[in-house]
């Protein structure tokens, strides 16, 4: 599994690091950070989650 974000599109908000604080984080300067782009098959379940509440659509996962 690969972690996508469009940067372009996030606004973020840090909802994806509430579903999966494993792969995602919003730090101080505002920005969103992918800690670990090619999560391990137990995170799947928290980061179709981390998908499904981003607002802008901006997470995808490849494979
Ligand atoms: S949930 Fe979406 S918009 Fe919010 S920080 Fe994550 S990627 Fe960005």
């Amino acid at each position: 599994m690969k972690v996508v974000v469009d940067m372009k599109a996030c606004m973020s908000n840090a909802l994806c690091m509430m579903a999966a604080p494993e792969v995602f984080e919003v730090r101080e300067d505002g920005m969103l950070y992918i800690l670990n782009e090619t999560p391990p098959e137990e995170l799947r379940a928290k980061v179709v989650e981390a998908v499904r509440l981003c607002p802008t659509q901006a997470i995808t996962i490849e494979g």
